[in-house]
């Protein structure tokens, strides 16, 4: 979609540090970082949110929770955390769905969700 940030960066016309591509996803670091490794996993898809999700996702979806599996096992995280805002009173800025993976020196173990 046009103006969104994060469909600029699937499709590489805002820069990012990838950390893992696919055909369908995209994963990059988080430039504010909440916790020492701060990764965020993007469907190319834009779906605005998880409001937005159809029936058709559900692979899709399946796929982004696989990818941050994958992604963690990576870089040998013992434990992490993932998490998806939804709408504003959700927290959610960028209104193109994203899994958050977090892990180590966490922010919020201070601030439970
Ligand atoms: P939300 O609050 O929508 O769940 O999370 C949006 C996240 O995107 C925030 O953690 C924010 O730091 C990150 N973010 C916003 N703009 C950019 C950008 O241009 N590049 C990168 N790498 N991250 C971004
Ligand atoms: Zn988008």
């Amino acid at each position: 979609m046009e103006d969104c940030i994060f469909c600029k960066i699937a499709k590489g016309e805002i820069p990012s540090e990838k950390v893992f591509e696919n055909e369908n996803l995209l994963a990059f670091n988080d430039i504010n970082p909440k916790a020492k490794v701060h990764v965020l996993i993007i469907t190319k898809k834009h779906i605005e949110s998880v409001k937005h999700l159809e029936e058709i996702d559900a692979k899709l979806i399946g796929e982004l929770f696989l990818a941050a599996q994958k992604i963690a096992k990576e870089k040998n995280m013992e434990g992490y955390k993932l998490v998806v805002n939804v709408g504003r009173e959700g927290g959610q800025v960028v209104d193109h769905l994203h899994l958050h993976l977090l892990s180590g020196d966490f922010w919020f173990n201070k601030h439970q969700l």
